[in-house]
């Protein structure tokens, strides 16, 4: 068998050198828990960077997989399929929409959602707005139109020219909104909780603001809810928690529990702007993806699990507080349901040596916005995982700062 270190070392050197995986190489999942090739089992607060909404293994999502690949993986959207019409009518009763996009990873649901707004303004409004408002520390995604709205400049370096038409005002400030709204405002583009930015929830009164200020202005509002929406804040979407209804709504990773799939929902009105032709991606809501993807949403509400998130980010919540109590390199809590983080003390500590002295206590998290240590556990978490995890990153602290 080859060992661990010399399929690592073959991976780095055919691996596009975009990505830098941990030394550890994952093979199998149980319900909370990932075992790596050696039989290490680590808690797994990373859940693939917020997908694995069932955890590993889920009965129901294992079997909608299963029974789905014997039937047929893929047809295109020349024809229609009986799971993507059934996600297509489920998105739309969850939430405000009338119409789904059905697509396969979060850029293109932002960039599908970018799209519909322009050729809102252009076909429908007849209107020449062409601009979208987005946000500092935002994060949308790496093909070019995602992330010419991505409000990083380090993530722009090497990459520009970037697509014209993208402003970037500040997150939580309606006055510096204010002043980026010109004639040309098509929409704003906006993360109801900010993810790779650090995890910083937007308050209610800006989400109210901006909705008022897109009624204003002839502007639409595009949530990003590709990190934070599918039951992650305890409702189905994070614009639920804030009772601010967009005109468009990116959604992916929870959304498949671990198949990759996006979705863009609109309104009719909104919607009718994309017709035949308009936009389209080969492998859209194809019949494997939306077969699990109808899984997941069936699971949640099945088990009930918006309510256990509601219960398990009271106790995460908690546990985090104690812990920055006990530690002065740790410095604050946020978030909202089980999307949240405790901000570092850089000057204290390096949050990368805490993720990797947790992996050693056997707990996965990682790190938002360079000073956040981030806990996306899967929905399925309990109070009980919330204990364990907080023991496990209690353990690494104190090696770290004994
Ligand atoms: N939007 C948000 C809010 C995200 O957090 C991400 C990924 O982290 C994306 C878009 C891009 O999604 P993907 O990596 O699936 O393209």
């Amino acid at each position: 068998m080859r060992s661990s270190q010399s399929l690592i070392d073959a991976g780095r050197q055919t691996m596009s050198l975009s990505y830098n995986p941990r030394n550890v190489i994952m093979a199998s999942g149980e319900g909370m828990y990932l075992t790596d090739r050696e039989g290490n089992r680590y808690l797994d607060f990373v859940a693939g960077i917020a997908v694995n909404s069932l955890g590993y293994q889920h009965p129901k999502l294992t079997a909608a997989i299963q029974e789905q690949a014997a039937k047929v993986l893929h047809v295109s959207n020349i024809f229609w399929t009986e799971p993507q019409i059934r996600l297509q009518e489920r998105l739309t009763s969850l939430s405000f929409g009338d119409r789904a996009y059905l697509c396969n990873s979060g850029a293109e649901a932002v960039e599908a959602a970018i799209k519909l707004a322009r050729r809102f303004q252009h076909v429908v409004k007849k209107s020449p707005r062409f601009e979208v408002i987005s946000f500092q520390k935002s994060f949308h995604g790496r093909t070019m139109g995602a992330l010419s709205a991505t409000g990083q400049p380090k993530y722009h370096k090497g990459f520009e020219p970037l697509v014209p038409g993208f402003v970037y005002a500040k997150y939580n400030d309606l006055d510096s909104v204010r002043a980026c709204i010109t004639e040309h405002t098509a929409a704003i583009l906006v993360e109801p909780i900010q993810g790779e930015g650090g995890i910083i929830p937007a308050t209610a009164e800006f989400l109210k603001g901006l909705r008022e200020l897109c009624d204003q202005n002839g502007a639409l509002l595009l949530f990003d809810e590709v990190q934070c929406g599918v039951g992650r804040t305890g409702n189905w979407f994070a614009y639920q928690d804030y009772q601010v209804v967009p005109d468009i709504m990116s959604l992916a990773k929870g959304l498949g529990g671990g198949v990759p799939i996006g979705a863009m929902i609109a309104k009719e009105a909104v919607a009718k702007a994309f017709t035949p032709g308009a936009h389209a991606t080969t492998f859209g809501g194809n019949p494997l993806v939306s077969a699990a993807a109808n899984a997941v949403l069936n699971a949640i509400e099945e088990e009930s699990l918006l309510d256990r998130v509601k219960d398990t980010s009271k106790s995460m919540k908690e546990h985090a507080l104690k812990l920055i109590a006990k530690y002065e390199g740790l410095i604050a809590f946020r978030g909202r349901g089980l999307m949240c983080g405790i901000e570092v003390n850089l000057g204290l500590l390096k949050p990368s040596d805490i993720e990797t002295a947790a992996r050693k206590e056997g707990l996965l998290i990682n790190i938002a916005g360079g000073k956040v240590l981030r806990f996306v556990p899967p929905l399925i978490a309990t109070t009980a995982h919330v204990e364990e995890a907080f023991r496990c990153l209690d353990n690494a602290l104190k090696t770290l700062t004994d």
